[in-house]
């Protein structure tokens, strides 16, 4: 970490939004190196200079990471000038880290999504030859069969001519309308819903369940996020 602005240090360091942190700084309970300091723009580097408020010592955090069970109608983006994205529903004390999407969920599709500012852990995760497993829900229309399953398990042709790693398909119910799970290792554009179309089925509902070892926490209601722990944040690494 360099030096940066004290009201972003201490907005980063949960001393509340930009604005707030203003007003902390005017009635002079923040020092550097036991210097009281009320301008929200001189810049610190907390690695070598000692800040306080109300000389309890700040600790600054340089990343975030959270868990959104996101909700159908989000993009998964930082911003977009007409449609409201991921970023834009977190608090304003989360968004001062500049978090983003991990990956995208389409618009239409729900669950497990984290956002963080740690661009190694995003790469990490995302890196095509890392294979993380991905776990989605989804609903079919039509009746999956154990030749889909098999399919599969083989690895299907896209409509771009891309062919698929073997993914593992388990159904949970099968009729005019089917339930299954599926766990893919690479993430293509819409790819659960491409490789239904490969076997001339389409998926009416997605949502997705786990990334690598991380499950979503079924607690959180749609929209609604946390930070990771610190045991999920190991079981990305
Ligand atoms: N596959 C899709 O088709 N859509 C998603 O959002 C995720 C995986």
């Amino acid at each position: 970490v360099a030096s940066m602005r004290m009201d972003k240090l201490l907005a980063n360091s949960g001393y509340g939004t930009r604005k707030e942190v203003k007003k902390l700084l005017k009635t002079g309970v923040v020092k550097v190196d036991g210097e009281v300091v009320k301008d929200a723009k001189v810049h610190v580097d907390p690695e070598v200079e000692e800040v306080t408020v109300h000389d309890d010592i700040v600790e600054y955090r340089e990343f975030i990471y959270l868990m959104m069970h996101k909700p159908p109608g989000l993009l998964s983006a930082t911003e977009d000038n007409r449609q409201e994205t991921v970023v834009d529903i977190l608090q304003e004390e989360d968004k001062i880290f500049a978090p983003f999407p991990v990956g995208r969920l389409d618009k239409d599709t729900e669950g497990l999504l984290i956002l963080t500012n740690d661009g190694q852990l995003a790469h990490q995760l995302l890196s095509p030859k890392k294979h993380v497993p991905k776990t989605y829900y989804a609903t079919i229309d039509g009746e999956v069969t154990e030749e889909d399953v098999i399919a599969f398990k083989e690895g299907v042709t896209l409509d771009d001519g891309y062919e698929t790693l073997p993914a593992s398909l388990e159904i949970l119910s099968s009729g005019e309308s089917s339930e299954i799970e599926i766990t893919i290792m690479e993430g293509k554009f819409h790819q659960v819903k491409r490789m239904f179309q490969a076997v001339g089925k389409s998926v009416t509902y997605l949502k997705r369940l786990s990334m690598g070892k991380l499950v979503l926490d079924e607690t959180l209601e749609l929209g609604e996020y946390r930070e990771l722990t610190d045991e999920e944040l190991e079981m990305l690494q």
